[in-house]
């Protein structure tokens, strides 16, 4: 079965699929401007304006239907009389507005696609080893970059030529580079300060290839992996490496999650960790599953998530630790793979 067969096999309305991704996922059209139509007996029509059409019109598999450039209204007429399932996610209340006045009777949905998405096919996972491959290169490659007297600014830009050079796409997002008291914030802002000696410098990237997100974080040290730096460093790994040894199908994200907070509640850091260890990746840097203590996700083989327990002191130092992995019929299998022993930068 392809995807739209997948997808209409467990439907009961027709869906009206408005996300882009989930569009771009379901059809192979990347467009600013579509939706698609999904009957459950799978047909699919899709619905774009002039300057897609020419793509749209060359797509197997789905009726191609171009529209003016206001979409929406477009629908309303169409599917005027009609009761129609829609992503609650990716529906405007003004667009949901627009249908209802044209006489269509919705239905709310959310992750409906998204929970396809969640399960990776080969082609998927091979780009999504491809963008790991090149993101375990550039770690290796910033590891021999000189760090101190730098900024994180500066770092951040070494890093988005560094993917374009490595063949990828390009970044999956916007590059953290945080030392000090900055890499204590999760999604810290790029400063114009250099970075001195004696402190981490966590470093969280990603890119893109064939529209697959890889993300990564590593915390570098410039100064000597000792003391108190090196005490919480150890501590994020063996975290980390709790949750991936916790990972199975059929394990809970909220378990796997709860797996990685062991060894930090032990050293009384429990609240120095705030946010939850994972999210799946995939078209999206975050989609489904998530790992956190509010998770209801179960895992399957398929799904590929991250892995990323973090501390965060203050005002002072942070230091997280993340790989993309797969899950597998035993376990997991880590996509970057770079060294997680502590790296030291000049
Ligand atoms: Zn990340
Ligand atoms: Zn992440």
């Amino acid at each position: 079965m392809n995807r739209i067969e997948r997808l209409a096999s467990g439907l009961d309305d027709a869906l009206l699929v408005t996300g882009l991704v989930n569009v771009r996922y379901l059809t192979g059209l990347e467009s600013s401007n579509a939706a698609v139509l999904v009957e459950p007996d799978a047909n699919a029509t899709l619905y774009t304006d002039f300057r897609y059409a020419e793509a749209a019109a060359d797509i197997d598999g789905v009726t191609f239907h171009r529209t003016p450039r206001a979409v929406v209204p477009a629908l309303a007429e169409l599917l005027s009389g009609r009761r129609i399932a829609v992503e609650a996610s990716h529906l405007s209340l003004a667009s949901a507005d627009t249908l209802r006045e044209g006489g269509v009777a919705l239905v709310s949905t959310t992750g409906v696609v998204e929970a396809l998405r969640a399960i990776k096919e080969p082609g998927e996972l091979d780009a999504m080893r491809r963008a790991a491959a090149i993101s375990d290169r550039v770690y290796e490659e910033l590891a021999e970059q000189p760090f101190v007297g730098r900024t994180e600014a500066e770092l951040a830009w070494w890093l988005e030529q560094a993917w374009h050079e490595a063949g990828a796409d390009g970044p999956s997002f916007d590059a953290i580079v945080a030392f000090g008291e900055n890499g204590a914030r999760p999604h810290a802002k790029l400063r114009d300060v250099p970075i001195p000696e004696g402190t981490l410098v966590v470093v969280d990237a990603g890119c893109s290839v064939d529209g697959y997100a890889s993300d990564c974080t590593r915390t570098f040290f410039t100064g000597q992996p000792e003391g108190r730096l090196r005490e919480i460093y150890d501590l994020c790994l063996q975290a980390q490496l709790d949750a991936l040894a916790a990972i199975h199908p059929g394990a809970s994200g909220r378990d796997v999650d709860a797996a990685s907070r062991v060894a930090i509640e032990a050293a009384g850091m429990g609240e120095k960790y705030g946010h939850g260890l994972g999210h799946g990746v995939g078209l999206d840097v975050h989609e489904e599953p998530n790992m956190r203590p509010e998770s209801d996700a179960v895992l399957a083989v398929g799904n590929v998530v991250t892995v990323e327990p973090g501390i965060y002191l203050a005002g002072d130092v942070g230091v997280r630790i993340e790989d993309m992995v797969v899950v597998t019929e035993d376990g997991c299998e880590r996509l970057t793979s770079v060294t997680k022993e502590p790296v030291v930068v000049g």
